[in-house]
């Protein structure tokens, strides 16, 4: 395909360029290119799709059902007790319902991490979206338990090894919920299939209390410990690092994903962004559940980085980097083409409504995109060359019926648990 004319974000700047994409991957970009299949991308900014990558899609029929609480106890009270009731059709109608509201929020690839997988996957290949799987594991020192989780997690691995769209990656859940033994295995089936470790990690300022008194050490440096942090590792939160923390994950080479919205609803406090940067550590944006966050919009996810930093000073995080890491930073974390529209990459882009007023006047793009744009202006989303939202329409699902069912599901499960 050919997608002519449009003022593309490539390279950190807006040019008028032409897109050629073949097999759902961009071949070149450049000017007057000739083609076919030509899309008119005139009258729009072209955009790379937003990463989400740190989400728990399901999570989105819990949205409103449990507010206002602190993270252990929205977790032991009533989390928990929700979702030992999820079935896997309630995991699909879940997980059609989250990507509908990210692809029309501009978002092309997330990363999640939660149970019932097999029906994640049957959605984001219903749905055409990009997806890494994350099948979530806790052993709370069971062995036995350890042995069925690692069982489940090659199944669905093996699951998405032909997928175009879909990768997988080990998801132990977080230092205080597996034992040591079981993160030593999770790690060596990660090392010996070549695949990433997605963790949760210091979110909470107990967390880090708790693995201080019991090991005499900070999460990270417990993960260390046990030679579990690399290159191949994502950590999610990192909102209670300490600056040898910061240092070590950096040595490491391991990305963070940074949860803002988040981390402020369950008063778990704010990640120390500029500190992260400053150690050169790839940081990355996620949403988080719906269920804390309580959306799955990374346009509201980029501005509220984009703001909360400036406590720190008016210059911290400019629009600019709080673009380029929630496109770019989150391929990088994910190990994925995508987050940039340039040759070899993915062709999973957003194309947005230059004359929107949301985008308008336009003193600065970029700035618009962060701080002032509304979802109503994404046009059209691309995901791996195919259109999967055109005019605002989901062109693979049927939004209307998804959030019917979706909605069925929600209210049974509260209403089983009370
Ligand atoms: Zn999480």
């Amino acid at each position: 395909m050919l997608i002519q004319g449009g003022l593309v974000y490539t390279n950190g700047a807006f040019v008028e360029r032409d897109i050629e994409t073949e097999g759902g991957v961009i071949r070149s970009l450049g000017t007057g290119l000739e083609g076919d299949d030509v899309f008119d991308a005139r009258g729009f900014v072209v955009v790379p799709g937003f990463v989400n990558a740190h989400t728990h899609l399901s999570m989105s029929l819990l949205r409103g059902a449990g507010d206002d609480m602190p993270l252990h106890s929205w977790l032991n009270d009533r989390i928990w007790p929700l979702e030992a009731s999820l079935s896997y059709e309630d995991c699909y109608w879940g997980s059609l319902f989250g990507i509908v509201e990210m692809l029309k929020t501009g978002t092309t690839c997330f990363n999640d991490m939660y149970f019932h997988m097999d029906a994640t996957i049957r959605a984001v290949k219903e749905a055409g979206i990009r997806a890494a799987i994350t099948h979530a594991v806790i052993d709370l020192g069971d062995e036995k338990k350890a042995q069925t989780e690692l069982q489940e997690s090659s199944r669905i691995h093996r699951m998405c090894r032909n997928e175009k769209r879909i990768s997988y990656m080990m998801g132990p859940h977080a230092p205080y919920t597996c034992s040591e033994a079981f993160l030593l295995q999770i790690k060596e089936y990660a090392r010996a299939h070549g695949i990433k470790t997605h963790i949760h990690l210091s979110e909470t300022r107990k967390e880090v209390e708790d693995m201080e008194q019991e090991h005499s050490m900070t999460p990270a440096g417990y993960l260390d410990s046990l030679s579990f942090l690399d290159e191949e590792t994502i950590c999610a939160h990192g909102v209670h690092l300490t600056p040898e923390d910061i240092k070590l994950l950096s040595s490491r080479g391991c990305s963070i994903v940074h949860c803002p919205q988040s981390n402020l609803k369950l008063s778990s406090g704010i990640a120390p962004l500029p500190q992260m940067r400053d150690a050169s550590i790839n940081i990355a944006l996620g949403t988080d559940g719906a269920a804390s966050n309580n959306s799955l919009s990374m346009i509201q996810e980029t501005k509220c980085m984009a703001l909360i930093h400036k406590l720190q000073g008016a210059t911290e995080v400019p629009a600019s980097t709080a673009f380029s890491i929630a496109t770019r930073g989150g391929g990088k974390a994910l190990g994925l083409p995508v987050g940039e529209l340039a040759p070899g990459y993915n062709a999973d882009m957003a194309f947005i409504d230059a004359s929107h007023f949301s985008m308008r006047p336009s003193h600065s793009l970029i700035s618009n995109l962060v701080y002032s744009l509304q979802e109503e202006a994404i046009r059209h989303v691309m995901v791996d060359g195919t259109f999967v939202l055109r005019d605002r329409e989901l062109t693979m699902v049927d939004e209307k019926s998804i959030t019917e069912k979706a909605s069925e599901h929600a209210n049974a499960l509260v209403e089983l648990i009370g």
